[in-house]
């Protein structure tokens, strides 16, 4: 029975990095017909902050990463928020200290700090660990009666894990396979403190434990604890039903120099995190993937990526196929550079993958407030809600229209937002025209052949759009005969054509455009241009 959990603490936004752990540990649960747990880890409450539990949450919705066990859905092995299980943890630690596993230190943290300094002073480094324990107040140093009275008195202390002196613990880890440590390297680390609260350490082992979690899958900062809870899982005796690890490579700059963090925000010029971050303390505002226009799907392929392949030249990935191909063995060592330019190559992929009607609902979201204003897209119904809010009502016309303007222009797009930039001239005349573009086409003759081009289109102004339209075949072939059959410049009059309609050099096919905007606005642009330009 695979069984992983995604073990966030809520001390801010999760990082891209934290997301990409909570999609391995999701397809691994998916692939094996495992179970997919959220625990939130807030034992250090002096870190908590308010907000961060629902942004997580939030943040795997829309990555469409499925809990099965945690706070919001409960399960037979809850509560699933730390806090909620302080009674739990105090029992485990006293068992350590009563099979001498663990002991009470009761060394003030002023005492340790001048210690430190002294070391510091030494150049040398403090850790309370296999050696220095034998010289500082605890109670492997203190007589039993010292203790018992330390330990009546309020004082403050710690229960730190007793580290066995010069050990090699021997670890596995699925992806860096074995690890090995030596105890004289390590210091006894903090269990859990007088007020009540176990450490992150001893929580996360008991938890794991008591939640039956069959495969740790965590990022590699995590590392350096492997040994403390190996030797914690020894000390508890449950060493047979110690979960399988596996530490996953770090996320790197796009420089490769060092990892990606939570503090280089937006100072690099893309989102290091999932949504919009609003800083509660400071109201600043850390920008997301989603807020940036990233598609949640290919947000989820970008991340899959970083660390993952499946050995082949294939990139693009559905949820379904990430999870028939994810395996941890095809994880690798090393640190993953991260491809902002990469990243907007995947959105665009997704871009040409989504339907033209899927992409043409999100253009009519994204620009409802511009449309509204358009004679083209006209309101069916009055409403005073915000333009946002209320999904615009498009007539079928309308909305075949602007699917089939999507269908010609999401090819220069990479997000939903550069959309309205290829093809606001399908819904408002140019204003300006292109001076470059002018003095290679246009010539005074122009004005008669474009005349001219208008008396060709007359006629079908008055035609019933049901019954005739013309197509951009129709304008094609009608346009191009009467330019080679005229003698005119191929290449001037096509461009001195777009320039009416676009204004510049930019956007589809020319007749393509044609077609959509109608014979009344091909018409009144070209008399426009005419006017201006000459
Ligand atoms: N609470 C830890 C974190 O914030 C969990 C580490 C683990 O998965 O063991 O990442």
């Amino acid at each position: 029975m695979v069984r992983v959990r995604f073990a966030p603490s809520p001390t801010g936004p999760l990082h891209m990095g934290g997301v990409r752990t909570a999609l391995f540990n999701y397809l691994f649960a998916r692939k094996h017909q495992g179970t997919m747990i959220l625990r939130i880890e807030d034992t250090d409450q002096g870190r908590f902050v308010p907000g961060a539990e629902e942004y997580i949450m939030e943040s795997l919705a829309w990555c469409g990463i499925e809990i099965d066990e945690g706070i919001k859905e409960g399960g037979k092995y809850g509560p699933y928020r730390q806090s909620d299980r302080k009674a739990i943890y105090k029992q485990y630690a006293d068992q350590l200290i009563e099979s001498g596993w663990a002991y009470y230190s009761f060394d003030s943290a002023e005492d340790l700090d001048a210690i430190r300094k002294e070391y510091e002073s030494r150049k040398e480094t403090f850790s309370y660990d296999t050696q220095t324990r034998k010289t500082l107040r605890n109670s492997i140093t203190l007589s039993a009666d010292e203790v018992n009275h330390l330990l009546n008195s309020s004082l403050h202390y710690v229960i730190r894990f007793r580290m066995p002196e010069n050990h090699e613990i021997v670890m596995q880890d699925l992806i860096r396979g074995e690890v090995r440590v030596n105890t004289a390297t390590i210091d006894d680390k903090v269990l859990f403190k007088s007020d009540g609260m176990p450490t992150y350490h001893l929580a996360n082992v008991v938890d794991d434990h008591l939640m039956q979690i069959s495969h740790v899958i965590r990022g590699e900062e995590w590392l350096p604890s492997l040994p403390l809870h190996v030797m914690l899982y020894q000390a508890f005796g449950w060493t047979d039903t110690m979960p399988q690890f596996a530490h996953l490579p770090l996320i790197l700059k796009p420089s490769g120099n060092g990892k990606l963090s939570k503090r280089d925000g937006d100072k690099l010029g893309f989102p290091v995190f999932p949504i919009n971050w609003n800083n509660p303390e400071t109201n600043e505002v850390y920008s997301g993937y989603r807020e940036a226009g990233y598609f949640n799907d290919a947000f989820v392929n970008i991340l899959a990526l970083l660390g993952w392949n499946d050995g082949t030249d294939k990139e693009i990935y559905s949820m379904d196929e990430l999870t028939e191909a994810f395996t941890l063995e095809r994880v690798g060592k090393s640190g993953s550079r991260f491809d902002p330019e990469k990243a907007k190559w995947f959105n665009h992929q997704y871009m040409l993958l989504k339907s033209n009607e899927e992409i043409a609902e999100e253009f009519i979201k994204a620009y409802s407030a511009k449309l509204k204003n358009q004679a083209a897209v006209e309101e069916t119904e009055p409403n005073d809600q915000p333009a946002e809010k209320e999904p615009l009502q498009l007539t079928e016309q309308e909305w075949d229209r602007v699917v089939k303007i999507i269908s010609l222009v999401k090819e220069r797009a990479q997000f939903v937002k550069d959309l309205w930039s290829q093809a606001w001239f399908f819904f408002e005349a140019p204003t300006a025209y292109d001076e470059s573009v002018i003095k290679k086409r246009w010539s005074p003759d122009m004005t008669k052949i474009l005349k001219d081009i208008t008396l060709l289109i007359e006629p079908y102004l008055h035609t019933d759009p049901d019954e005739f339209s013309l197509d951009p075949a129709d304008y094609e072939s009608m346009i191009k005969t009467h330019i080679s059959s005229n003698g005119l410049n191929m290449g001037n009059v096509m461009n001195v054509l777009r320039l009416c309609l676009v204004g510049s050099s930019m956007g589809p096919g020319v007749f393509d455009i044609m077609a959509i905007i109608g014979p009344a606005a091909v018409i009144s642009r070209i008399e426009k241009a005419v006017q201006t330009i000459s």
